[in-house]
């Protein structure tokens, strides 16, 4: 099988001819993902933000059979079903400020896509045909299409072979003040000479609030937000908030835009939606930017096959379900304050230059460029199943995860970091 796979199977970011090892799972459950070999691995990735009930979870199971009993899919145009509309009413009664109206699609870089058609269509519909550029921050991360990769870090946002054919936006020095501080001075300067100068021409902000994500793992101050957000009302720029890897509480709050009282126009939500289990994503937009795309008989022209996916959209209203009865709060407060105190003993590593930690992420960044095959075997060979990149190497367990299980991984960030120096 590893040599089919090898061959013939591209894996994510990477070579056809010549792929770093992967490991075969073959089953996963709770915290822990079972190799073909018959090794057991403590989770610190929740599969990439997703999978925050951790593996084969009985309900969410039971969503996904009850409808699979049903219907797998339907098409969404001209149709509808209780998974979608169930599955609104939720994200509606939780998301921040007044968000109305959702669109639901099929992954996180569709849904920044949407967003940006949104607010491209907003603007166009209102006959402010000049506003057809984004604004964000650098160090961002908002997918892999091409939409999305045109507002990516231009220079660490894995994308810079693209630059050349992708639309130009701007881009805002990265903010310096951290998570917890102030507003540093001077900081929100750059920000404001781009938005006050192009403002005519910006349709609007995106940014991953407080977390940039896999742009680096920077957690930058709720106070910076909050300025940008005031900002974009001053000069009429749309803000959309991309939160599908901060949203379903990851950062400590149930959605990162919480932290700085910030009510986007737009937000996007993904990864963590359905619990791990579907890929699918959603675009919620107020009422004002529905009105005016929708003025004298506008349109918003997007509508994937697999819109609304009933499976995605039942397990999805049970991973919500799930998530606001269960003791998340204290949970995600358990992880951070084992993140600090076990992370924060690799603070004076000579291999480390800094150690993060914010709600259930935490960020070991190294001096250099890690070796990701070999610090990987390293992690395997010490029960834990931990993915670096560039010079991160961080955890995002499944916020299930026990006290001995988190021990396992910070341990195993321990071993690779020894191997680096
Ligand atoms: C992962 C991610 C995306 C892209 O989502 P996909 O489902 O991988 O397309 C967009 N924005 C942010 C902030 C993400 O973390």
């Amino acid at each position: 099988m590893l040599e089919f796979d090898r061959r013939h199977l591209w894996h994510p970011y990477a070579s056809m001819t010549e792929p770093l090892p992967v490991y075969a799972v073959d089953s996963a459950s709770g915290c822990r993902l079972r190799l073909a070999d018959g090794r057991e691995l403590v989770d610190g990735m929740s599969s990439w933000w997703c999978a925050i009930h951790g593996y084969n979870h009985p309900r969410l199971n039971a969503a996904v059979s009850e409808q699979l009993g049903r219907m797998a899919h339907v098409m969404f145009g001209g149709l509808t079903h209780a998974p979608a509309v169930e599955l609104a009413r939720r994200l509606l009664a939780i998301v921040p400020g007044p968000l109305e109206h959702v669109f639901l699609c099929d992954s996180g870089s569709v849904s920044v896509e949407v967003a940006i058609k949104m607010a491209l269509q907003y603007w166009s519909a209102a006959g402010k045909s000049r506003k057809t550029r984004l604004l964000t921050i650098r160090g961002g991360y908002h997918g892999d299409t091409f939409g999305a990769m045109a507002v990516c870090d231009p220079v660490n946002g894995m994308h810079e072979r693209f630059t050349g054919v992708l639309p130009a936006h701007f881009f805002a020095e990265r903010p310096r003040s951290r998570f917890g501080e102030g507003l540093g001075s001077g900081d929100i300067d750059d920000f404001e000479t781009l938005i006050g100068r192009h403002h005519e021409e910006i349709a609007a902000v995106i940014l991953e609030p407080v977390v940039q994500g896999a742009g680096g793992m920077w957690f930058y101050s709720a106070d910076y937000l909050a300025a940008v957000a005031q900002l974009c009302r001053r000069h009429d720029v749309l803000l959309i908030a991309d939160e599908i890897a901060t949203g379903f509480g990851r950062t400590g709050r149930l959605f990162a835009c919480e932290h700085a009282q910030v009510e986007p126009d737009i937000l996007c939500l993904g990864k963590a939606l359905t619990g791990g289990y579907l890929s699918m994503a959603a675009t919620l937009a107020t009422a004002r930017v529905a009105r005016g795309i929708c003025a004298n008989g506008g349109l918003l022209m997007h509508g994937p096959t697999f819109m609304g996916n009933p499976l995605a959209a039942a397990v999805a209203c049970a991973s919500i379900d799930e998530l606001l009865e269960s003791p998340w709060r204290v949970r995600i407060g358990a992880i951070e304050a084992g993140l600090r105190a076990g992370l924060g003993r690799y603070a004076t590593h000579p291999a480390v230059t800094e150690v993060r930690v914010l709600g259930a992420i935490g960020v070991v960044e190294t001096r250099s460029a890690v070796p990701v095959a070999r610090l990987q075997e390293i992690f395997v060979r010490a029960g834990a199943w931990i993915r670096p990149f560039g010079n991160l190497v961080y955890l995002m367990p499944p916020y299930v995860i026990a006290a001995d299980e988190l021990e396992v991984l910070i341990r195993a960030v321990g071993k690779g970091l020894d191997a680096l120096s």
